[in-house]
């Protein structure tokens, strides 16, 4: 089937014409037509996912899972982590049993484990009695009893070498969040093979013009992806567009967002705990941020608003956090790829939401 649409992102740009599926992967793009109308984009990538649509992934059955991943859909994320943050160990390995292999909704990618190896003095709202330090043994058991993807740890912590080596034989990405490195740390773990920050400034030791930080050194350097949290709230516009300059092309979007995410405002459920969301803004006990409720979508809205050209903020939500997992065919439309694809018209409205060539969103 061909989509109909003016222009796709490919390789990075948006090149005019038509894009046509076959059996559920993109056959070719870029073909001649009369009267296209919007954008085809690969659908998006979400690192970090707490919950969604009233659904909270640390007490999810499959059930509950569908629900979010239908919620999901409608942002235009059609693959991402679900993201659990520390927790009681019996809690943590519950969740991660409970992660289904199967989705009928977008794909499950794995799961990113925030917590608990993390900083005691950067845990944001993670409960500070279920922080460990690095435990080869309970790492273990941990990735004994589901499918994780990411890891984040704060590199500075006794132990954290040893971690970061065992989590890279298994084939697992590990990120540095919830820290309080200096750059010295930083670039250690960096040069031993760790490429990505989880949200980058928020809950991390803060940059100094003389005691940059993680945040200083991951910018600094071209071989690091920087994950963002992009509501205008957990960064101010001037730190985002700084974060821009100094790391266009790696700067992946992430939405952070807990159970109540895409509902009204209200009170939801994140890891046991009692958070509000109020006009997009997610706090826990004392006021802390405590997530987020936004999209993907909003997301690259956001990011074009602060001047970034279309394909770049489009490309920063799908290609970029692909590549942090080090997966080459997803988030991308390119012959042979999974038909993974968000349809937007002119005014970044999602039109239509494609998995695997199926329709699943249709406005
Ligand atoms: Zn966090």
């Amino acid at each position: 089937m061909r989509l109909g649409v003016q222009a796709a992102l490919v390789d990075g740009q948006l090149l005019p014409g038509d894009v046509e599926l076959v059996d559920g992967v993109v056959a070719r793009y870029g073909l001649a037509s009369a009267n296209g109308q919007g954008i085809a984009a690969p659908g998006f990538v979400d690192l970090q996912v707490n919950g969604f649509g009233g659904v909270d992934f640390l007490e999810a059955d499959s059930e509950a899972y569908g629900r979010a991943g239908e919620a999901l859909l409608e942002t235009g994320v059609t693959a991402y982590l679900p993201t659990l943050i520390t927790t009681p160990e019996e809690e943590l390995l519950a969740a991660l049993h409970a992660i289904p292999l199967q989705s009928d909704g977008p794909r499950i990618l794995g799961v990113h484990l925030e917590g608990p190896f993390l900083a005691a003095s950067r845990l944001g709202t993670h409960p500070p009695a279920a922080r460990r330090d690095p435990d080869p043994e309970l790492l273990q058991r941990l990735l004994d009893a589901g499918p994780v993807r990411l890891m984040t740890l704060a590199p500075e912590l006794p132990g954290s070498r040893k971690l970061i080596d065992l989590l890279h034989e298994r084939g697992i990405v590990v990120s540095c969040g919830h820290t309080n490195a200096s750059a010295v740390v930083a670039h250690a773990a960096f040069d031993q093979g760790v490429r990505t920050v989880t949200h980058l400034f928020n809950a991390m030791r803060p940059f100094g013009h003389r005691d940059p930080g993680i945040a200083g050194a991951a910018l600094a350097r071209d071989d690091v992806l920087v994950q963002i949290i992009l509501d205008r709230v957990h960064l101010a516009d001037e730190t985002a567009l700084v974060v821009w300059r100094a790391a266009a092309g790696r700067v992946a979007l992430v939405t952070d967002a807990v159970a109540g995410a895409g509902m009204i405002d209200g009170s939801y459920s994140l890891g046991g705990f009692e958070v509000d969301v109020r006009d997009g803004v997610v706090s826990g006990p004392e006021g802390v941020l405590a997530g987020s409720a936004l999209t993907m979508i909003e997301a690259v809205r956001n990011l074009h608003s602060l001047g970034v050209p279309l394909a770049e903020a489009l490309a920063a939500a799908s290609a970029v956090p692909a590549r942090v997992l080090g997966l080459p065919t997803i988030g991308r439309i390119e012959a042979g790829s999974p038909a993974d694809i968000v349809v937007l018209d002119d005014n970044l409205e999602i039109e239509r939401v494609f998995v695997g060539g199926e329709a699943r969103v249709a406005a």
